[in-house]
């Protein structure tokens, strides 16, 4: 699996989809830049979205907010104060990594929740208590055992999902406190998250002497307004596009005299200063979202995250995809905002990762944003309720899907990645090829002439010149034609159109078939429609 994600990497940038953002320097990490070819897979990526989103609902509108937003934007939807990474650094290997919250907030939990344990509970919790606290530093390392063993080396088979870690247990009154550092691989909370329910309270990290405390890290990025004085007027590089939504919920819904329920997408760049950023674009410093902001009456919440989740499932196993790759994962931990939420994850070479979140972040935004503007941020819905009254004002509840475009292009490219045996007993042979489905296929067409000379050159142009207004062609000379195959097979383009010298005599060509390989004589006035079939949404 290794194996194939390096394989697509190295396509992706052989081929021009992706490159290393400010290469010749030695790049910029976890930043990148899309090729020739990748802009155009990104495109079509993004317009199978909007589609569907926008085009398919009437009541589903888009709209494209700025990246700057008023600082304040950010105080009320909780990114300056929350939305932070716990960042620890070693301080001999000069790393830094992301340690976990979650650990910490959850034995602050438990502890809470002591009082409510029942007697039986109790009395095992204490007993551990004891247990613990009457061993000394290395009795307790021993203790838990699959952690780490007495020489500090973490049993990273068992727990491939911590990095480093190490822990001190501390008597505080009644309670064992753990003082922990932990440095997580950051893509595997939810692991993480079982974990903690196993062990209940026993959360095994402490630091030693190598490591930094941990720092609170907020992710945003910041910048200066205008030419201000010093201190004054930062501004922050959106996070997530969803608050430029939130914000003009209201300019929406009245300029487009949009009824509840309706929604209000957005495609757009977000930035993130990750702790780690790591494989290729999947976690990226700035990437691109599509959103999508769903409104609706209070009390409809739970049906309409229920109409989303599958919808959104539907939009994803409509490319082809093989259904076993997708998987949805409930959060049982919800964030400060949400009622619901799960994601869609998709099984990547190095595991099933999310792809998408679908969250229902209740009234939270709009009332935050209502208090922090002073504005009202409600809808006035005349429609008439069971007991024949007006439902009146409220504030809508929203329903969130949230989508990497970059993620989502990663998915693409490894699912199409094919290498291809095609040896036959006399014979090695094999080809590499992108089965792409054919409506996010950079080029739709390939067109060549058999020859270079003998004017199929010019018929062929020909054809380019008519099939361009409709489709993304590409023409190709040189070579043989078996090579100029491969080579669009290797970029996905669903259709090459051969010219020969009976092309000349009848206007037919021949038309050959990316997965199968067939080709089929045709007349070039039937190619609009053979190739518009194939590559319409
Ligand atoms: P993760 O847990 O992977 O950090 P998240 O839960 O923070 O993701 P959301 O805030 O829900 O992600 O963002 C919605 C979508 O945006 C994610 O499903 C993912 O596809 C994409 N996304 C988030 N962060 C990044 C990133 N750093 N690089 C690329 N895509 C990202």
């Amino acid at each position: 699996n290794d194996e194939q994600f390096k394989n697509v990497i190295s396509h992706a940038k052989e081929y021009g989809f992706v490159f290393q953002s400010s290469e010749i320097y030695d790049g910029l990490s976890a930043v990148y830049d899309y090729g020739q070819l990748g802009a155009e897979l990104k495109n079509n990526i993004k317009t199978y979205w909007w589609k569907a989103m926008v085009q398919m609902h009437e009541n589903i509108v888009g709209i494209d907010s700025a990246i700057f937003m008023h600082p304040k934007v950010w105080k009320a939807s909780g990114h300056v104060d929350g939305f932070n990474d716990p960042m620890i650094d070693n301080k001999d290997s000069k790393k830094r990594y992301r340690a976990d919250q979650l650990l910490e907030n959850k034995i602050d939990e438990l502890y809470a929740e002591l009082a409510n344990f029942s007697a039986e509970n109790k009395a095992k919790f204490e007993s551990f208590q004891q247990e613990i606290l009457g061993l000394s530093d290395e009795g307790q390392a021993a203790w838990i055992p699959s952690f780490k063993d007495e020489n500090g080396i973490l049993d990273n088979a068992k727990y491939p999902f911590v990095d480093e870690a190490s822990w001190r247990f501390v008597k505080k009154g009644l309670a064992l406190e753990v003082e922990m550092n932990l440095a997580l691989k950051s893509e595997n909370l939810a692991q993480l998250k079982d974990l903690i329910v196993d062990y209940k309270v026993i959360c095994p990290i402490s630091k030693t002497s190598n490591w930094t405390d941990v720092r609170q890290f907020n992710l945003m990025f910041s910048t200066q307004f205008g030419a201000m004085a010093e201190g004054s007027d930062e501004v922050y590089l959106r996070p997530e596009t969803a608050q430029g939504i939130f914000v003009n919920f209201l300019n929406v819904q009245k300029s487009g005299r949009m009824k509840i329920p309706f929604g209000i997408a957005q495609i757009g760049k977000a930035f993130r200063n990750e702790v780690i950023a790591r494989q290729f674009i999947m976690r990226m410093r700035e990437f691109e979202q599509m959103e999508m902001q769903f409104f609706v009456r209070p009390g409809e919440d739970k049906k309409w995250f229920e109409y989303w989740k599958e919808a959104r499932l539907k939009w994803h196993k409509a490319l082809g995809t093989k259904p076993e790759k997708y998987r949805y994962h409930d959060h049982v931990k919800l964030a400060h905002y949400a009622n619901a939420a799960t994601d869609i994850e998709f099984e990547f070479p190095f595991g099933f990762k999310e792809v998408e979140g679908i969250h229902s972040r209740t009234d939270f935004d709009l009332t935050q944003h209502q208090e922090y503007s002073g504005k009202k941020m409600q809808y006035f819905d005349n429609d008439l309720n069971e007991e024949g009254k007006p439902y009146g004002n409220y504030v809508p509840y929203v329903i969130e899907t949230s989508i990497g475009l970059d993620r989502m292009f990663l998915l693409t490219m490894i699912n199409a990645f094919e290498e291809q045996d095609l040896s036959t007993e006399d014979k090695q042979d094999s080809r590499t090829l992108l089965r792409l489905h054919p409506a996010l296929a950079p080029y739709k067409v390939a067109v060549f002439p058999l020859t270079k000379k003998d004017g199929l050159p010019e018929k062929a142009r020909e054809i380019m010149e008519e099939l361009k207004f409709d489709f993304n062609c590409i023409y190709e000379e040189k070579d043989a034609i078996g090579k100029r195959y491969r080579r669009q097979d290797a970029v996905g383009t669903p259709f090459c159109i051969t010219v020969d010298h009976q092309s000349l005599e009848d206007n037919t060509v021949t038309i050959r078939h990316r997965d199968s390989m067939e080709q089929q004589r045709v007349a070039i006035a039937d190619l609009g429609d053979i190739v518009g079939k194939a590559v319409s949404w």
